[in-house]
């Protein structure tokens, strides 16, 4: 028995690697080259300073990520979360505004705040419960707890913080995402053992490539059914997607849709009904999806 323990124990300690991203060849050249982020890290070396990165010693992400705006910033999280499930360990990224960079770290690296866990539950419930039209009488007393895998603090064996991380750089001069090919970080994984892909839940708005989140708003507005809809995108990308989470893909999509050519307008116009995506057409707007016009001052 001592020895099962014992083997158990060395499997919740190891080196993360490959973890592959699809970098730009060069800062000029967007063609795609495969890239191994483990081999970037644990360098001791210091991001290398603006006016200093260039293709010695950066890895560039692709030229069309060159925001550093809410949604590249998503699309640049979506990349390295990927990345780590198929290697088999689930990251979190935070973005850091006076670094210029996001953080990417372990999911285990923290402790679970027990006491906003159980707040948290017991807010989906009552909403749940809210939204099924559940009296107050009727309703059940749970005490429940979010199910969690990460550390809790004091717990014996259950208390070690994961020190795996890694960052990625926005570069203000070029306009460009970048890996350093040197960094500190940490490519090891401890307190827990490598997951298998398909078990690692990360939240839908990562799930897939941009393109094919999209395909699903498309499906969706076009009164493709829902499930038929995560069917698409699990053949596309190999991943499986709940009703809810295709839902949830399709609100946040159409409430930051915006053309390149959005004017202030076109801007007010899209908040005052975020469900919906609009264009214009010349002077007249219309409905993507339906076609119908509309007066200008419709929703103004
Ligand atoms: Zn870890």
């Amino acid at each position: 028995m001592d020895d099962l323990n014992n083997a158990i124990e060395m499997q919740k300690n190891w080196t993360s690697g490959p973890i592959k991203f699809s970098a730009a060849t060069s800062m000029s050249n967007d063609a795609p080259m495969i890239v191994d982020l483990t081999e970037t890290l644990d360098k001791r070396k210091n991001n290398p300073k603006a006016g200093k990165r260039n293709d010695t010693n950066c890895y560039w992400l692709p030229s069309t990520l060159n925001k550093n705006d809410e949604e590249t910033v998503a699309e640049v999280k979506s990349i390295f979360v990927n990345a780590c499930k198929s290697a088999g360990c689930k990251v979190g990224g935070q973005y850091e505004k006076k670094l210029n960079s996001i953080v990417f770290e372990c999911n285990r690296s923290k402790f679970i705040n027990r006491e906003n866990n159980l707040k948290q539950s017991r807010d989906a419930y009552e909403k749940r419960l809210k939204k099924l039209g559940v009296s107050e009488e009727e309703k059940p007393f749970v005490q429940r707890e979010k199910r969690t895998s990460k550390p809790i603090k004091g717990r014996a064996g259950f208390d070690t913080q994961c020190k795996f991380r890694f960052s990625a750089f926005w570069d203000e001069q070029s306009g460009r995402w970048y890996i350093p090919k040197e960094q500190k970080g940490c490519r090891d994984h401890a307190g827990h053992m490598r997951e298998v892909p398909s078990n690692i839940r990360v939240s839908s708005k990562f799930l897939g490539t941009r393109e094919q989140r999209q395909n699903i708003v498309d499906a969706v507005d076009s009164e493709v059914r829902p499930t038929s809809a995560g069917r698409i995108f699990e053949t596309q990308s190999g991943e499986h997607l709940d009703w809810h989470q295709v839902n949830y893909i399709k609100n946040t999509k159409s409430k930051n849709a915006s053309s390149p050519n959005e004017t202030a307008a076109d801007r007010l116009i899209r908040a005052s009904r975020p469900s919906e995506i609009r264009q214009w057409t010349g002077s007249v707007p219309v409905r993507a999806s339906s076609q119908q016009c509309l007066s200008p001052w419709d929703s103004l």
